[in-house]
């Protein structure tokens, strides 16, 4: 169908709401090609402007700014003087919920609750305002068109962070998904039956962009596979919201016959960073974040570090100096042939929640059981930390697994945690979807805010 009718849906959903995606996508389109300075500087201006509405209008931020000496105004003289505040955690936004909410009540009617999920069992619920969430729809796109993707032409999602399971089938969500030209199956719930409904979906509407997460991209990728369904491809998949392990790259990209396009963020906090059409890394969205990446409070520089995230448009409810609970590193002096200055970034690791614990103090990436994906017998599989001492390897078999790789497995966890450990295997028939959707490869329950260490 021609792209105009749902273009003017948009404008005219637009024009009732007072929402501007279409503008913040057409912005996002021309700010992406400014230099690295006036990026930058673009960058700076619209941080102070954030800084200033908090310390005005967001209680906790006027008690916290005023209380270690910090003011909004330096920043445009000194961006290091943004260190002066404390990192915000998801325990300090529960603590403070109210408080970090504005006060400006014009504002707060265009709020809307949305929670994470995360494997920890602990959803972080937070509000987010319709301009934030203008710009974390242009983002997307912004990066879909790197893939070549333009604004009406049909894609398809596996997602449930951004369409809620209960509210997929209102009007309001029926009439985007048509209007922007998308649909969705729920990763929630993947089965046989509801991938089988997609599978036909895709067949008939013949999107070029799928958009999803890793563990479900694969899990899809796997039923297309094994169904033999050789005429699904798209041009490019878009992966998201959870690390893309180069296992999983690789079979994705090789079932489906596209490009794979890494993308990183979160529900919190939009878009933050997303790989371009070269594919030499990920340009970190600038105009929508301002990303420090630390190694115990200091700039990391190009080594690997936590990710802290400010971000720029949810004045409703301001994260200033989040952590993300995410490490990644610099690209430093990265010049991409793509030819835009958008810095670049790596995000080649795991969560710091997918860190597993030795008794002789080492920090050790989950990745390291990568390999066992796609192991011959090993249908699905996931590594859970109970302790220093033990460790749960669940598998979905298939019927060749045998003894030898049970000890192989069992070997590598040994050779990555130590000898210590005790290796104790379930044999699920399926592995259980967490709360947001996301499979979980490797969960270090150690640290779990509220076990018992
Ligand atoms: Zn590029």
């Amino acid at each position: 169908m021609n792209a105009f009718p749902r273009l003017q849906a948009i404008r005219l959903y637009q024009k009732v709401t007072g929402r501007r995606f279409l503008e913040h996508l057409d912005e996002l389109n021309r700010t992406q090609w400014l230099s690295r300075d006036e990026l930058l500087n673009l960058q700076c201006n619209k941080l102070h402007r954030l800084l200033e509405y908090a310390y005005e209008h967001v209680p906790y931020y006027h008690r916290l700014f005023d209380r270690v000496g910090f003011r909004p105004a330096d920043v445009l003289t000194d961006l290091t003087t943004m260190r002066k505040i404390p990192i915000l955690t998801k325990a300090i936004i529960r603590e403070n919920f109210d408080d970090l909410l504005t006060a400006d009540l014009q504002r707060r009617k265009q709020m809307s609750p949305l929670t994470t999920g995360g494997s920890t069992g602990h959803p972080l619920i937070f509000m987010q305002d319709s301009n934030f969430r203008d710009y974390v729809t242009a983002d997307i796109h912004r990066h879909l068109g790197w893939a070549g993707w333009q604004l009406g032409q049909v894609h398809a999602y596996i997602w449930g962070a951004n369409f809620e399971a209960k509210t997929s089938q209102s009007i309001r969500v029926k009439l985007m998904n048509w209007a922007l030209n998308r649909f969705v199956t729920n990763a929630y719930v993947l089965s046989e039956q509801s991938m089988s409904a997609f599978a036909t979906q895709v067949r008939h509407r013949r999107p070029r962009i799928l958009f999803g997460y890793p563990s479900s991209l694969y899990r899809f990728a796997e039923f297309v596979r094994e169904h033999g369904f050789d005429d699904i491809k798209f041009d490019a998949i878009f992966a998201s919201a959870e690390v893309l392990y180069p296992a999983q790259r690789q079979f994705i990209g090789e079932v489906f016959g596209g490009r794979m396009f890494n993308r990183y963020g979160t529900r919190e906090l939009g878009g933050i960073s997303c790989e371009c059409e070269a594919h030499t890394g990920l340009h970190a969205s600038i105009e929508d974040v301002y990303i420090e990446i630390l190694k115990d409070g200091q700039p990391a520089k190009a080594k690997v570090g936590d990710i802290i995230v400010t971000n720029l448009n949810n004045y409703g409810m301001p994260f200033i100096r989040y952590s993300v609970e995410d490490m990644g590193a610099w690209r430093v002096e990265a010049h991409c042939p793509c030819g835009r200055e958008l810095p670049m970034m790596d995000l080649a690791l795991a969560r710091r929640v997918d860190m597993f614990k030795t008794r002789d103090g080492r920090s050790v990436w989950g990745g390291f059981a990568s390999p066992m994906f796609g192991m011959k017998g090993v249908k699905r599989f996931q590594l859970v930390q109970k302790s220093l001492d033990h460790v749960v390897a669940r598998i979905v078999k298939d019927a060749d697994l045998d003894e030898a790789r049970l000890s192989e497995i069992e070997r590598t966890v040994k050779m990555a945690l130590g000898d210590n450990v005790n290796v104790e295997f379930e044999f699920p028939d399926e592995i259980a979807v967490y709360g947001s959707g996301k499979y979980r490869y490797a969960i270090c329950e150690i640290d779990e805010p509220h076990a018992r260490l």
